[in-house]
């Protein structure tokens, strides 16, 4: 059971968590928790503030983010011990100048560190019999710092030895080297954490605890009119989670898989509502699209060469650039004269566009969003870019694409027509619902 920054953020939210794990105890739970609220951000805020020689601005932050896990978290001798450690290493990083990936784990690993401290306390005096577990001793991973991938070896065999009979709460997001350096799995990376124990210890499912009913058809935060899809194959949830569906972080399923544990998308403040549910089957549904996912602060590089574009080799070029800049691309189409590539990272964007111009010519926009329509049966199912291309009659639609993946047709718009866009393309897609997959 994991459950995430909002199911924690406060007294009263943790209380009600409480009462969920109470109520499902006899399936002898294992509890994974975010940082609360938005720590994270707030720690990375004070890191950026340290380094750049704001060092009582930094602190204050620190203070501030204390007073609030008192406040909301309960009195306990972890937090004097903790964030004094966190202080400290503002006032390393404040000498330094510098932060460096491996910092930055040791900084935003507090929130977990102290919300799984902080609940198995709460837990205890709300007559849960809970015990702490570190997930630094369980969750081995490779040294990527801020994007650790988990070593699956090393990390099965130590969740053997996890505490047994009272219920076991653990952070999520973090994890350790195997010689004990503080990694984390990336933002959002609790649900992943979830997964990896779930396939770890042959859970029966993994239940993912959230503020949203469970995969809406559509992105809440740009459009509010979606329905519960409430059953969803892990191969649509996967690409929807890729596509910006930020419910779910995109390697949640991949532990799942192999193990084949169902995953559940469930909401903390209305636990009665039964969610989605994430299997390794496929759902006969009269709906061709599942749900329609968007990624913002989207950049659209556009590449041209008179010369080469049919020369071969050049795709190979182009490609050649975004690796050595380790930037990934998300979504490529050609057409006779250019090929269009989007990218979310901007950090390498100026090497890139040098490196490019050496062989073409270049063309940057920014400001856009990709939205994705998907679905397993997009591809076998004739009129599904009829029906797109319909719905978007006066939208300016930069790129698209079909059959990168089957189950996905991506397109790019500019981001001040995204919700016009979300809306029409629901409109068209889910005015008729099948019953038996949505609500
Ligand atoms: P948590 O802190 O529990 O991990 P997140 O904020 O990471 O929660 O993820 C939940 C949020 O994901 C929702 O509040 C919603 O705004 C967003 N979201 C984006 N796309 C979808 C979607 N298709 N269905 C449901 N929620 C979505
Ligand atoms: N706390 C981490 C983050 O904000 C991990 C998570 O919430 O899943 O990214
Ligand atoms: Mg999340």
């Amino acid at each position: 059971m994991k459950f995430g920054g909002s199911s924690v953020e406060s007294a009263t939210a943790i209380a009600r968590v409480a009462t969920i794990v109470q109520s499902r105890v006899h399936r002898h739970p294992v509890v994974v928790v975010s940082a609360m609220g938005k720590t994270t951000n707030r720690l990375l805020a004070m890191a950026a503030e340290a380094v750049s020689g704001s060092r009582t601005r930094a602190l204050e932050l620190c203070g501030e983010l204390k007073h609030y896990h008192v406040t909301e978290g309960g009195a306990h001798p972890a937090i004097d011990e903790h964030f004094a450690e966190l202080s400290e290493l503002l006032r390393g990083l404040a000498i330094l100048g510098e932060l460096t990936p491996r910092s930055v784990d040791a900084i935003s690993s507090f929130g977990e560190r102290l919300s799984s401290l902080l609940v198995t306390a709460s837990f205890r005096r709300l007559g849960l019999d809970a015990v702490h577990a570190d997930s630094r001793d369980y969750i081995i991973t490779d040294g990527r710092h801020t994007q650790a991938a988990p070593l699956y070896k090393p990390t099965n065999q130590s969740l053997k030895n996890l505490p047994r009979g009272a219920v076991v709460v653990m952070g999520g997001f973090i994890g350790a080297t195997e010689d004990g350096v503080t990694t984390t799995l990336g933002r959002g990376g609790s649900d992943f954490s979830a997964s990896i124990i779930g396939a770890g210890i042959d859970a029966e499912e993994i239940q993912i605890w959230t503020d949203v009913d469970g995969m809406l058809t559509c992105d809440p935060r740009i459009s509010p009119g979606g329905h519960r899809v409430k059953l969803i194959s892990f191969a649509e949830a996967a690409e929807l989670a890729y596509f910006g569906a930020k419910v779910l972080h995109p390697s949640t399923v991949v532990p799942a898989v192999e193990k084949n544990i169902p995953v559940l998308i469930l909401n903390s403040r209305r636990p009665e509502v039964e969610g989605t549910r994430i299997t390794g089957e496929s759902v006969p549904c009269s709906n061709v699209v599942k749900s329609i996912a968007c990624k913002t602060g989207i950049i659209v590089v556009n590449v041209q060469s008179t010369r080469m574009l049919m020369a071969h080799g050049f795709l190979r070029r182009i490609f050649e650039v975004f690796d050595k800049h380790q930037t990934s691309v998300d979504m490529v189409t050609t057409s006779e004269v250019s090929v269009s590539l989007t990218i979310d990272n901007p950090v390498n964007l100026a090497a890139i566009r040098a490196d490019l111009e050496q062989f073409a010519e270049v063309e940057v926009a920014d400001g856009m969003a990709i939205v994705s329509l998907v679905g397993d049966s997009i591809r076998s199912t004739p009129g599904v870019a009829h029906g797109v291309f319909k719905a978007l009659n006066g939208t300016n639609v930069r790129m698209i694409a079909q059959g990168a993946s089957k189950r996905n047709i991506s397109l790019v718009v500019e981001e001040t027509s995204l919700r016009s866009a979300v809306e029409s393309l629901h409109s068209e897609f889910f005015s008729q619902l099948d019953p038996a997959v949505f609500e």
